[in-house]
Parts: C-alpha cells; sequence; structure tokens
C-alpha cells in the first residue's frame, strides 16, 4: 500500500508522521516545536525527509499560509513563522515529489474523506483556535480561488471598527470568533482585562451567569458567520474543529442556522477525523494529486 511522510507546519510545532491510503497513521508522530530561525526549519524539514523519505511514495505539507494551486509554495505572509517561510523551495526538499496545502484545506479535506463530513460533496469547515482556519469543499473539490488563497475566514462581522483582526483590518470573523476573540469579548463584558478563556469556560462550567453571557455572545458570532456562510455555499454540514470547539453546542447552532438561512437545511457537527487531521488530509491530497 502506498504511503507518504506527512508534515505538519504550524507557527509553533511541527508534526511528522506516515500515513497510508485510508487515511491511517501508521507510524509514531514525531513532534518537534518550530524553530524560530528560517534555516533551522529548512533543517528540520531535511532532517524529518532524509530520516523517512525511502520508506514513503510521496512527501505532503499540511502548513500554514496560503498555498498556490499547483500544490507548490506559499502564497504570502504566515503570521507567526520566519518571515523568509514562504519563499521556501519545497520541490527541492526530496527526490520524491513534494505536495502542500494549507492546514485548514488539508483539515477540511480529511473530514471529507474519512471524518465528519464524509461523502458530503458540499461542507464548510472552520477551524476554531488561537485565530479561526476555513476550508470549503464544493461538490467535492476544495475551493482554492483563482490562485489558491481562497477560503479565509476575514469578513466583517461589524462596521464600527471595533476590534482590529490579526490580518490589519477591523472587525474580522476570525477576531469574534477565535480563543482570542473569545479572551477579548470576556475583557470587554467583565471590564477585566487579565481574563482567559479558561475562566469563561470554567465559569460556564460553574453556571455564572456573567460568564455564562460571555459565552454565548462568543457563539452567537460564530452563528452569525455561520448563517452568512451557509447563505452562499448551500453546504451539507458545517464541520467545527480546533481547540476551542469542544466547547461549542452544536445543537443549539444547528437549530439557530436553520431558522434564519434562506437556503437548504444544513447540520453543524464537530470534527472527527482527530488531531492529527492536517496530516491526514495532506496525505489523502497529494495521493490524489500524483496518482499514487
Ligand atoms: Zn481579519
Amino acid at each position: 500500500m502506498k504511503r507518504a511522510l506527512a508534515i505538519d507546519v504550524g507557527g509553533t510545532k511541527i508534526y511528522s508522521a506516515i500515513v497510508n491510503v485510508n487515511g491511517e497513521i501508521i507510524s509514531d508522530v514525531e513532534k518537534t516545536p518550530t524553530p524560530k530561525n528560517y534555516e533551522d526549519i529548512i533543517s528540520t524539514f531535511k532532517s524529518i525527509i532524509s530520516k523517512h523519505e525511502n520508506e514513503v511514495d510521496v512527501i505532503a505539507f499540511s502548513t500554514c499560509g496560503a498555498v498556490n494551486n499547483e500544490n507548490t509554495r506559499i502564497l504570502g505572509s504566515t503570521g507567526n513563522i520566519a518571515g523568509q517561510y514562504p519563499a521556501t523551495n519545497f520541490l527541492e526538499l526530496s527526490k520524491k515529489p513534494v505536495f502542500l496545502e494549507n492546514d485548514a484545506n488539508c483539515a477540511a479535506w480529511a473530514e471529507y474523506k474519512i471524518g465528519a463530513s464524509k461523502d458530503c460533496r458540499h461542507s464548510i469547515m472552520l477551524t476554531l483556535g488561537t485565530g479561526v482556519g476555513g476550508g470549503i469543499i464544493v461538490d467535492g473539490k476544495l475551493l482554492k480561488g483563482k490562485n489558491g488563497a481562497a477560503g479565509e475566514m476575514h469578513f466583517k462581522l461589524r462596521t464600527d471598527k471595533h476590534r482590529k483582526c490579526t490580518c490589519g483590518a477591523w472587525d474580522c470573523f476570525e477576531i469574534y470568533c477565535s480563543g482570542t476573540g473569545l479572551k477579548l469579548t470576556a475583557a470587554e463584558m467583565s471590564q477585566n482585562p487579565k481574563i482567559t478563556t479558561y475562566d469563561v469556560i470554567g465559569g460556564v462550567e460553574l453556571k455564572d451567569e456573567l460568564m455564562m453571557k460571555i459565552f454565548n455572545r462568543w457563539q452567537d458570532d460564530i452563528l452569525a458567520g455561520i448563517i452568512g456562510l451557509a447563505n452562499i455555499f448551500d453546504p451539507d454540514v458545517v464541520v467545527l474543529s480546533g481547540s476551542m470547539a469542544q466547547f461549542v453546542d452544536t445543537h443549539y447552532l444547528t437549530k439557530m442556522v436553520n431558522e434564519e438561512i434562506v437556503t437548504t437545511p444544513t447540520r453543524v457537527v464537530k470534527a472527527e477525523a482527530g488531531n492529527y487531521s492536517g496530516m491526514i488530509g495532506a496525505a489523502l491530497l497529494a495521493f490524489d494529486k500524483y496518482g499514487v
């Protein structure tokens, strides 16, 4: 059976593992902190690849940053990783075929192939973590846009320049609906700049009135975004993944979304492909692309 060496590159950690064509991880998952320095990132890649390249048919990267439509390079800014990282020549890293795709797109693909949106040809995935990632699948294909950068969850939730987003614009979905967004909403509503997301989640468990109000505001911001996305894409399902997704009430969201949309009924569900869905999705996309 064909195998891919999958490498997941994030701002803080680099994971790697071998994945088969069924989307199963068949090796230990290796984990290393993402080096701050660009040269060290490249040497980390080289050492992972040289260790495993003879055991696999393809190298599949799931990476932060938008990836071009040829799946060969990163298009632009990637946030919290070394500034030169987008210049990486991935194809030169191995004598085997090298593939790369944006991490949220990879995760959305893993959900479509083996997870919560399996067999659903129209789906949207939102990764609710420190930021918000997005992957959109239309008629069984990843929506990539003209250059490959589509699916970024930076659309406005309000227009009064209330909160600056990490992308530099004002009031994006991301800056309200990420973990960072929950913290900012909590700080505003509690007048306590030091409040954390843990305080809110812990308070909700204890049925603290203010913490529940803060949490519900955050969840209703997520709801607002999902309603817009559902009206635009008419998805079978909206999948929520990432560290913050576990706290969300998907039954509530499903009910409220379906009360407001003008398109056909949809579902909001939690991701099922696991913590390594980025690596699994990258591997499955790479097998498709290279026909291996
Ligand atoms: Zn933004």
